[in-house]
């Protein structure tokens, strides 16, 4: 079963007396375990796709169903278990809290769940600290780390609730090109180990080698889909 799929979607953002059209009718379907990207030009749609995949918004018209849940058909507290239960976000600017060190941003996300015991987190941080290669940074607060660095945290944070889609909109935006490089792999990477599946966004047209499902984004319509290398 296709963990993804969207059946003709629309969604108008209503400015005043204006209607802009973001997305124009846009069909797609997504296996478990993928990596995909979304490339586009700014203003192309991909925050308003990324924002209905990940229960954040809900489209106009058309069906947006994830893990098998009609998601723009659940309200606020429901959308909020089943991104909680379901689903993890990487942010183009990170969003650490400033004043927690790696481990405990990493963390977070499991103490806003109930009954996980204290060993069972531990374990779950560290492993991740280890894969992303951010073990002997634990210790550190945000602003003692790289972009690249706190981008690692990021991306262990948003898998320490071993969600089954994990949504980056623009995760190497604020990097440079090499360290967007390593970015990209890393999930990757974290793709292969984990089956999780990785869908995130990008302008950068330098990365769309690294992917393997590419979806090119044209004025809110779907313009082709295509195979990257990796
Ligand atoms: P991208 O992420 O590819 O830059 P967006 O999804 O942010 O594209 O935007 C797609 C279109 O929708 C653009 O024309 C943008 O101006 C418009 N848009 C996005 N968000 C809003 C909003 N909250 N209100 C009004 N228009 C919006
Ligand atoms: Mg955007």
């Amino acid at each position: 079963m296709s963990l993804v799929v969207a059946e003709d979607i629309t969604k108008d953002y209503r400015v005043g007396e204006m209607i802009v059209p973001a997305l124009r009718g846009i069909s797609f379907e997504i296996e478990p375990a993928s990596f995909v990207s979304f490339v586009g030009p700014s203003g192309s749609g991909k925050t308003t796709l990324l924002n209905l995949i990940g229960c954040l918004d809900a489209p106009t018209s058309g069906r947006m169903t994830v893990a098998g849940a009609d998601v723009g058909a659940l309200d606020r507290k429901e959308g909020a278990a089943f991104r909680g239960a379901n689903i993890g976000f990487i942010f183009q600017d990170f969003n650490l809290l400033p004043v927690l060190t790696a481990y405990e941003n990493i963390e977070y996300p499991l103490l806003m769940v109930q009954n996980i015991p204290v060993e069972e987190r531990r374990r779950r941080v560290t492993a991740l600290l280890e894969a992303v290669g951010m073990a002997d940074q634990a210790g550190k607060r945000p602003d003692q780390l790289s972009g690249g660095q706190k981008q690692r945290v990021a991306i262990a944070r948003a898998l320490v609730t071993s969600p089954k889609v994990v949504l980056a909109d623009e995760p190497t935006a604020n990097l440079d090109s090499k360290t967007a490089h390593t970015v990209v792999e890393l999930m990757k990477k974290m793709r292969d180990e984990l089956q999780t599946t990785f869908i995130f966004s990008t302008h950068d047209q330098k990365l769309v080698d690294e992917v393997e499902i590419l979806f090119r984004l044209e004025d809110g319509l779907l313009a082709s889909r295509g195979n990257g290398e990796g």
